[in-house]
């Protein structure tokens, strides 16, 4: 199983009420894994403050990276340069178990719980970068998308009308219901007769 790497704050390196600075980057390859049809085309930079308190530290970040992916209006390759937050605030409990690997809790106020000495902020940086992903990229604000009817990519050809639309106005769910009503209705009819 390929591991996932670490982007770890040593808690006992620290001191109370100080803040301090972790800069870095991950992996395109990485990155990968966790999208879905965007391909990342750089990169994901990442710099975290951490600001420790006697049982909390306190998590904040930015992530920017730059993804590519279609158009979802007219299939073009589409950059978007993704700028995430990572807010977070991790308190110190053991009230579950004894485990003396960090656990992790999450609730709605991105309060994670943590034990023993470290903590993993990797996750922190996905989770910030995933949350900004648009949901569909759009090469343009306006863009025209393609002709439903025949797939004419309607920002090179803004003034496209289509043949085909005629032909499938004819061939419509509607005429085709029509149709079969007729048929049904001949049916009927030939049955009168016999
Ligand atoms: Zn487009
Ligand atoms: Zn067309």
């Amino acid at each position: 199983m390929k591991e996932n790497p670490k982007i770890i704050f040593h808690l006992s390196d620290s001191q109370n009420n100080q803040q301090y600075q972790l800069e870095g980057t991950i992996k395109k390859e990485v990155l990968v894994d966790f999208l879905d049809t965007e391909q990342p085309l750089t990169d994901l930079t990442y710099t975290i403050s951490v600001f420790k308190a006697k049982d909390e530290v306190f998590v904040n970040g930015t992530v920017e990276c730059q993804l590519e992916d279609l158009c979802y209006r007219c299939l073009k390759p589409t950059t978007e340069n993704i700028k995430g937050v990572i807010e977070a605030t991790y308190v110190y409990g053991n009230e579950n178990d004894t485990k003396d690997k960090e656990k992790e809790l999450e609730s709605l106020e991105n309060v994670i719980y943590y034990v023993g000495s470290e903590i993993d902020l990797f996750d922190r940086v996905i989770e910030a970068l995933i949350i900004s992903i648009p949901q569909r990229f759009l090469c343009d604000e306006n863009c025209k998308g393609l002709c439903p009817f025949c797939g004419e990519d309607l920002n090179e050809n803004p003034s496209h009308t289509c043949e085909l639309a005629e032909k499938f106005e004819e061939e419509s769910v509607f005429s085709k219901l029509s149709a079969l009503k007729d048929n049904l209705k001949d049916g009927q009819e030939n049955n009168h007769n016999r």
